[in-house]
């Protein structure tokens, strides 16, 4: 499969992250249930003005789920998904939200000022996570597609199955170092807190699921 390259300035911005701070870390889930929280967002406001599409809001939510023994933690939602060509354009390049002020602080080439101060986005998963695994399936598509990267060399992007509309990101999160501690984004009080305290208004709810080894 061919290996797509990410644009200068993201590849830049990913090797902040691996570079990142532990203090700054934990605002990676913010990032990701933002994400998830504006695909719902998507779908209803979409609802408002489509007579085909009916909001019930029993069927609109975030996960997260835990994997002790596999290492991996997801973040799924039910939001509006991404096509393949949706994946490859807002996944390929650095936050919208966070590329003006990246652009404004480049001269300083303070990296952890950026990323305490604005939101990062999507990268900011690699501060955490080894590898990322994207797959989504968007709204009124039959087909699902697969993203991955393990970070600045790039990305794939293929065909796979997902049953339902949404996105689920599959972090495979960092091996502990001696001085860096990763295993606590797999503990539930950890996430539990982290949920607290940054995405507590968040008005879709947040089930989390943790699998213990
Ligand atoms: P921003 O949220 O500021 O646009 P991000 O880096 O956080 O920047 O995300 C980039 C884009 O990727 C989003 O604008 C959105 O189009 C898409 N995206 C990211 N996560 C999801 C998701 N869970 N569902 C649907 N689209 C997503
Ligand atoms: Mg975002």
């Amino acid at each position: 499969m061919v290996k797509k390259q990410f644009q200068a300035e993201s590849k830049r911005l990913l090797e902040m992250m691996i570079n990142s701070i532990y203090s700054q870390r934990e605002i990676f889930l913010r990032e990701l249930i933002s994400n998830s929280s504006d695909a719902i967002d998507k779908i209803y406001y979409k609802a408002l003005t489509d007579d085909t599409l009916t909001f019930n809001k029993e069927d609109y939510f975030i996960r997260i789920t835990a994997d002790k023994e596999n290492r991996t933690l997801i973040v799924s939602d039910t939001g509006i998904g991404m096509t393949q060509e949706e994946l490859e354009n807002n996944l390929g390049v650095i936050a919208k939200s966070g590329s003006l002020a990246f652009k404004k602080e480049n001269e300083a080439k303070d990296g952890h000022n950026i990323i305490g101060q604005f939101g990062v986005g999507f990268y900011s998963a690699f501060m955490v996570a080894d590898s990322i695994t994207v797959i989504s399936r968007a709204l009124g598509s039959d087909t699902a597609f697969k993203w991955e990267s393990e970070g600045a060399d790039g990305y794939t992007i293929e065909p796979t199955d997902k049953a339902s509309i949404g996105t689920e990101i599959i972090l495979k999160i960092k091996e502990n170092t001696e001085e860096d501690n990763y295993d606590e984004y797999l503990e539930e009080y950890r996430l539990r807190s982290i949920i607290k305290k940054y995405s507590d208004f968040i008005r879709y709810p947040i089930k989390m699921d943790v699998t213990r080894s």
